[in-house]
């Protein structure tokens, strides 16, 4: 019996590491023309199709030490990095959504988060296909999965309802004020999906570490990096990802007092 707790978390962090390692090669193929179902991975530099022995998620790069076996070329941090980062997600999910339908499901949410995270740091742009998906996943979510706890049908489905578009106006008209120069168009479009997700109070609070957190690392990048000026462009959705997450995983709620607010 007590090897089954042993076994099952590290099956769950091994599963993880490896949807990391198919979001790493995912985001290096998505939309550059390179098939993801075009077989063998290969080097990015020399092309050589790489081995079982180059595949293993961090292990290979710590193996190697960062660099191609084939031509020496340096091995983007990006591959451990996310398969980290992925591993800890599933790891975190299973111990908070035990139950295997909730761990699928919110896994899901995560890993297609992360993929919109990696793709807004190279790019400064959400993909849409994968923001509506995830605009999908948040109404299964709201009509299917959510339990709707005390108080009448009808104003569970409203609050549930409004929550996406409350907390997505603020970025939108952020948007629209500035042309989209300050927070891109599809910031506004993953809140509303988060909003879904989270619920109006959990979903707020999100929101506010999704600001804080930006607002610290743009002083910090403000006073490290020189030439970063007030105005460079900062991708928002690592932020919100970050925020929601956090107030999801530990039911982080500063407005929980607040009667009205789902
Ligand atoms: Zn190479």
């Amino acid at each position: 019996m007590s090897t089954i707790f042993f076994i099952l978390p590290v099956g769950v962090l091994l599963f993880g590491a490896i949807i990391g390692s198919f979001l790493n090669a995912l985001s290096f193929r998505f939309n550059t023309g390179r098939s993801i179902a075009n077989g063998r991975s290969r080097c990015m530099h020399c092309n050589h199709t790489l081995g079982i022995l180059d595949l293993v998620p961090v292990f290979s790069y710590l193996l190697l030490r960062g660099r191609c076996r084939y031509c020496g070329t340096k091995i983007s941090l990006q591959y451990p990095v996310v398969e980290i980062v992925a591993a800890g997600i599933s790891l975190i999910t299973y111990v908070t959504h035990p139950d295997p339908l909730a761990f699928f499901f919110w896994l899901l949410v995560w890993m297609i988060l992360l993929f919109i995270v990696i793709y807004d740091l190279r790019h400064t742009i959400i993909p849409w296909s994968f923001s509506i998906p995830l605009l999908f996943l948040a109404l299964l979510w709201v009509f299917i999965f959510r339990d709707p706890m005390s108080g009448s049908i009808q104003s569970y489905y409203l609050w549930a309802l409004l929550a996406g578009p409350l907390l997505a106006l603020p970025l939108f008209l952020i948007s629209l004020v500035s042309g989209g120069r300050w927070m891109g168009w599809g910031d506004s479009m993953l809140e509303l999906s988060l909003g879904l997700l989270l619920g109006l109070s959990v979903g707020a609070s999100a929101l506010m570490c999704a600001f804080w957190s930006g607002a610290l690392v743009g002083i910090f990048l403000l006073f490290l990096k020189k030439g970063f000026k007030i105005r460079s462009e900062i991708p928002f959705a690592p932020f919100l990802a970050f925020g929601a997450f956090l107030a999801h995983t530990f039911n982080v709620d500063f407005f929980s007092s607040l009667p009205l607010l789902w």
